[in-house]
């Protein structure tokens, strides 16, 4: 029976068949938006302070999860490298795989997704200074290493497969604008992650550790408060400039995947961002500047 199908059909059925999987997957990522902004806004995620052990203050989390949480953990390092990877290994193999993978516009473009991700899956867990108190749980990582499988999956396929780019793209106004945002995005991430991993070098407690009063003093003493530049007008720029990067991908691409991928990270970081504040805030009560917002200066 099968073997009556003319050939062409059969890879026009499942192009279509993709098209239909490619389509409801960024339907469903715009679906879970909301859910990840509320279970943000109800429990940062368990990791870094607001990790169960740290005991630190945040909108904590139950006593009967904190078992839980505690038990499955990774050393941190190799953690954010295993969380990031998949973005940096399968970008271009499914890129490769898409009709238009020959043409420099989308090309150009995965060269920047992958620029970011070089950065976050070698270079940061490299730099970064993780608390020598806790390792890293295990349910972040896996919810991590799904979401980017499905992220590599729709921004590859947009890319290269979905959504073509003629080759006048390249000076098209979304283009270069986006590209402008994306790199000032990516710098400011990057400098505000530098000034916080140089807090951690040198902190053994000065005028900025947590007063002395405070109730999670031994959890908190290896947190200081960043000074200077955005830090003095946001609490989290890093997670600012990531979100400009996004807002730059969805622009420089003008894609829906690229739309899907911004929402999910503002959803994820704008809520992480508050959660941070507050923490500061309760840690740091007396020193810490009423002026400072969380992630949008002057605003919120
Ligand atoms: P944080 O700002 O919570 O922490 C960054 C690093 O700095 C951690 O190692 C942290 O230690 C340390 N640190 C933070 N504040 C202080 C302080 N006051 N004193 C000393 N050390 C400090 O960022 P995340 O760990 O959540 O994220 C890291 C990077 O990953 C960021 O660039 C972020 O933008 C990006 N990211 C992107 C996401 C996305 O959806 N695209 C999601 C999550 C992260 P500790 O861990 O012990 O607190």
């Amino acid at each position: 029976m099968l073997s009556k199908i003319p050939p062409l059909l059969t890879v026009n059925n499942a192009l279509m068949d993709e098209q239909l999987l490619f389509e409801s997957a960024l339907l469903l990522g715009m679906a879970v938006a909301p859910v990840i902004w509320w279970t943000g806004r109800k429990d940062a995620a368990p990791y870094g302070r607001h990790h169960t052990n740290s005991g630190a203050g945040s909108r904590a989390v139950k006593a009967e999860n904190m078992i839980a949480w505690n038990l499955l953990t990774l050393p941190t390092r190799i953690t954010w490298f295993l969380m990031e990877c998949p973005c940096l290994f399968f970008m271009v193999p499914i890129f490769c795989m898409g009709r238009y993978a020959n043409l420099k516009p989308p090309r150009i473009l995965a060269a920047l997704f992958l620029l970011h991700y070089v950065h976050r899956a070698l270079v940061y867990p490299l730099r970064m200074r993780p608390s020598p108190k806790r390792n890293f749980p295990v349910i972040i990582l896996i919810s991590g290493v799904c979401f980017n499988i499905y992220n590599v999956y729709i921004q590859a396929r947009s890319l290269s497969n979905f959504r073509s780019y003629p080759p006048t793209w390249l000076s098209s106004p979304q283009f270069v604008v986006g590209c402008m945002i994306f790199l000032f995005g990516m710098v400011t991430n990057v400098w505000a992650d530098s000034i916080l991993i140089s807090l951690r070098k040198s902190s053994k407690g000065d005028a900025h550790s947590p007063a002395s009063t405070s109730p999670t003093e031994s959890s908190s003493k290896m947190y200081k408060i960043p000074m200077g530049g955005l830090f003095d007008l946001v609490t989290c720029p890093n997670y600012l400039g990531e979100i400009i990067e996004w807002l730059g991908w969805a622009t420089a691409t003008w894609s829906f995947a690229g739309l899907v991928f911004f929402v999910l990270t503002v959803c994820n970081l704008l809520p992480r961002a508050l959660a941070h504040h507050q923490w500061y805030l309760i840690n740091f009560p007396t020193i810490y500047p009423l002026k400072r917002k969380a992630i949008i200066p002057f605003i919120l």
